[in-house]
């Protein structure tokens, strides 16, 4: 965790930023929560715990930054809320997700498996590809 956060520190100087306290406790509880899909106003509720002074556009601000940065990404699952993800250190695609449509559980899927589908889009509709997001809609594991 502590190595996690000094890497974090070094992305956000090298770009001129700073890791505030206020956003250290963000980042903080991003990776205490890492298995989950905060929305910003969770990610607000829990930050609050350890500082009651925080303000809802603080967090929102730099949740924001982070995302610029690509330390987190940022995807809606279809009920219109944002929420933040944490990218996987050295991943160089955002991670895919199983969403269930009974429980709502969100599984993650790390490995890519669309190497060919991109070589496809990209031969095919002459773009460059820089990233992906995929997100399957079905029945978990648990609720089979
Ligand atoms: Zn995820
Ligand atoms: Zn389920
Ligand atoms: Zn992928």
């Amino acid at each position: 965790m502590e190595q996690r956060i000094e890497r974090i520190k070094k992305q956000l100087h090298s770009q001129s930023y700073k890791l505030t306290p206020q956003r250290e406790a963000t980042v903080r509880v991003l990776l205490e929560n890492e298995d989950d899909h905060l929305s910003a106003e969770d990610v607000y509720m829990l930050v609050k715990e350890k500082y009651p002074e925080i303000g809802l556009a603080t967090v929102y601000r730099t949740l924001e930054l982070l995302t610029e940065l690509k330390i987190v990404d940022k995807i809606n699952f279809g009920d219109g809320v944002s929420r933040y993800d944490l990218r996987q250190e050295g991943a160089n695609h955002f991670h895919h997700h199983l969403v269930c449509i009974e429980c709502g559980a969100v599984d993650e899927i790390q490995e890519d498996l669309l190497d060919d589908v991109e070589k496809v889009v990209e031969s095919r509709w002459n773009f460059q590809i820089k990233d992906h997001r995929l997100t399957f809609h079905g029945i978990c594991y648990r609720c089979q």
